[in-house]
């Protein structure tokens, strides 16, 4: 995705914003898709805090989460989940770039993937949040999006409500990653939401098979674990 390209984008958003005034996604006030209020509401994760087990076997090599999962952040990310509001990708995108220091990693040589729905989702929904978020952040980082690196081979049933071992059970095998395009690249590995880290790893796991070298992985939401059977998302 050229550069160009992604100006194109920012700058169309922010047309829009000003044609359309949005409302904010934290506290329904006029005027932003995220208020000054609610941006400064935003709980960041302080960096290097261990937040998912890193020591599975083939899965991620680092791990990152941008903000805790609760307050606007948690309201933006549901109502670009579910409410179609896609420019919020945009919005949450720009905010994460400003916040964290852009990944220390050869740009030529790096790929950022995002965490790839079903098939079956991706109609019903119409757009993968993750991909929306990843190209946002490719876009601001300079790194080369390969949304089609991965893709879902078996629908998994909703996390929601299942208990961690389950939740690993769930995702296995759920992965399958395109050796044309991730052998011998690194990959930043992103998703919207974050909770054990399962998922993660599994993607990870995959892209390693492929070829991949080392995956980082990047959350724009940290579910804090002591929540994590609790309905994230919902
Ligand atoms: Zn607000």
């Amino acid at each position: 995705m050229g550069m160009m390209t992604g100006f194109i984008r920012q700058g169309l958003w922010a047309l829009a914003d000003v044609l359309f005034p949005p409302t904010c996604a934290g506290c329904g006030s006029l005027g932003a898709a995220l208020c000054p209020a609610c941006r400064a509401a935003l709980d960041w994760v302080p960096p290097d805090r261990a937040l998912v087990d890193l020591s599975a076997p083939d899965g991620l090599d680092d791990f990152r989460a941008a903000l805790w999962f609760g307050g606007p952040a948690q309201k933006a990310l549901h109502r670009l989940k579910y409410r179609h509001d896609v420019g919020l990708a945009e919005t949450l995108a720009g905010l994460v770039a400003r916040r964290l220091a852009r990944p220390e990693l050869d740009r030529h040589a790096t790929l950022i993937v995002p965490v790839p729905l079903s098939a079956e989702r991706l109609a019903e929904r119409g757009y993968n949040q993750a991909a929306l978020l990843a190209r946002g952040l490719a876009d601001r980082w300079s790194f080369r999006f390969a949304p089609r690196a991965l893709s879902r081979v078996r629908a998994t049933r909703s996390q929601v409500g299942l208990s961690r071992a389950d939740r690993l059970a769930n995702v296995e095998a759920a992965f399958w990653a395109d050796r044309r395009i991730v052998h011998g690249r690194a990959i930043l590995l992103l998703d919207d939401t974050c909770t054990t880290g399962a998922t993660l790893h599994d993607c990870a796991r995959a892209l390693k098979v492929a070829g991949a070298g080392a995956v980082h992985g990047l959350a724009i939401a940290q579910a804090p674990l002591r929540q994590a059977t609790a309905p994230v998302g919902a």
